[in-house]
């Protein structure tokens, strides 16, 4: 199996984030805009994996394309996969196969909590909730939504890695 997944997201200009996510073998990037609530829609489908829902699907708008993320538990483990459409206005009831692989990797469901728990904790701490809304525009900083995910890391992965005191 891969190890050492990475993954970080980063506020890269109004509107915009770039998500970049790599296991040591690929790397892939997307730039997102902030039509969607997208960093709330990645904390909620990771948190899902702890839920009764084996597959989490939610989709950055790139526009015009969309970068659908599948993610499915298996046991300890989550398939990730990232595919690409080229008009998310048109593809959002198209099926996963329709688009086009552009990243995969099996890790624990632990490291990929992990990742996205620090990534976004980043992200706070670096802008503040003041600063995400000013350059997110559309939607603040999902506080719940980061604290409900860092709740079921902590609680169910038996995680070993330090982790940040949680902000706020
Ligand atoms: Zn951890």
């Amino acid at each position: 199996m891969a190890d050492g997944l990475r993954f970080d997201w980063e506020l890269s200009g109004s509107g915009w984030a770039t998500c970049r996510i790599g296991d040591g073998i690929a790397q892939w990037k997307d730039v997102v805009s902030y039509c969607t609530d997208a960093l709330a829609d990645l904390l909620h489908g990771v948190a899902g994996l702890y839920g009764p829902t084996p597959v989490q699907r939610f989709s950055f708008d790139l526009e015009p394309a969309e970068a659908r993320w599948v993610l499915r538990g298996r046991g300890s483990d989550v398939d990730i996969a990232i595919h690409h459409f080229p008009d998310m206005s048109a593809s959002f009831d198209a099926p996963d196969l329709d688009g086009a692989l552009r990243w995969s990797s099996a890790q624990p469901r632990t490291r990929l909590g992990h990742v996205v728990v620090e990534a976004a904790q980043s992200v706070l701490r670096l802008h503040g909730e003041d600063g995400y809304r000013a350059k997110w525009v559309q939607h603040p900083f999902p506080v719940a939504a980061l604290q409900d995910l860092r709740r079921l890391h902590l609680r169910h992965d038996g995680c070993a890695l330090p982790h940040d005191v949680a902000t706020p």
